[in-house]
């Protein structure tokens, strides 16, 4: 039996992901298999910032942090042609980046973060790659990691999971809460490593179709969906005139 949950609202997670009472029991789909036309839809999509080596992913996943891709995707040019390599940025005072990114969100912060690991790094040539050494600096967490790895071309050693991938997770059904970590390990126990760009898929998804207004009809997942299959058919079948 699906007992009906009411997520509890977090000051990191938008209204309308917590507002909505989910059927919290994590179904028995078989996701593996549910997610193969999701990956092959995204498969081939690049990641909306628009970065062409590791450093500069590395700069970018820091400042988009709480800000748009969109924003630092139109600020980047202007900031690397000043600051091309980690070597120029490990030269640099935090202050003389501030006229680059001031509309960032926690901007003076973040030009701390990227020089200190700049002046650590010296160089573009000595930027790790492995998980566990990029999330030793600052302003860069698992889901940070996993971009910049997937960036680079390399198989994930984890699970991206943004804000979308957090609605979409919820909404199908595949996980049964709100913290992107546990998204993560849930999603990690859930799907075979061959399949861990589900997360990003869902990221596409959540920002193509399944956005805060979701729109069902045209979504290929509908058939597997929880939230498809339990709020929004029954808001269909209450609002259809009877016979
Ligand atoms: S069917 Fe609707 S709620 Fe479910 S994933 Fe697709 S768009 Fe989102």
């Amino acid at each position: 039996m699906r007992a009906a949950v009411t997520i509890t609202l977090s000051n990191t997670i938008p209204r309308y992901i917590c507002c909505i009472s989910f059927y919290m029991k994590r179904s028995a789909t078989d996701w593996p298999a549910s997610l193969k036309p999701l990956l092959k839809k995204y498969k081939r999509s690049q990641h909306p910032l628009e970065a062409k080596n590791a450093y500069q992913w590395m700069v970018m996943v820091v400042l988009s942090a709480q800000s748009s891709d969109d924003l630092i995707n139109h600020l980047a040019p202007e900031f690397f042609k000043k600051f091309p390599d980690m070597r120029a940025l490990a030269k640099a005072d935090p202050k003389s980046l501030f006229p680059y990114i001031s509309k960032v969100r926690n901007f003076a912060h973040k030009a701390q973060w990227l020089v200190e690991t700049a002046k650590k790094l010296k160089d573009t040539n000595q930027i790790p790659l492995e998980m566990e050494a990029l999330v030793e600096f600052p302003g860069i967490g698992r889901k940070s990691a996993n971009v910049i790895r997937r960036g680079a071309g390399l198989p994930p050693d984890g699970i991206i999971v943004d804000l979308h991938t957090i609605r979409v997770a919820n909404r199908l059904g595949v996980v049964d809460t709100t913290n992107a970590e546990k998204i993560e390990k849930q999603l990690m126990e859930t799907l075979p490593k061959n399949e861990w760009d589900a997360g990003m898929a869902m990221s596409f998804l959540g920002r193509e179709i399944c956005r805060p207004e979701p729109e069902c009809p045209i979504c290929l997942m509908k058939r597997v969906c929880a939230y498809y299959n339990t709020v929004i058919k029954k808001k269909v079948n209450r609002s259809s005139p009877k016979r």
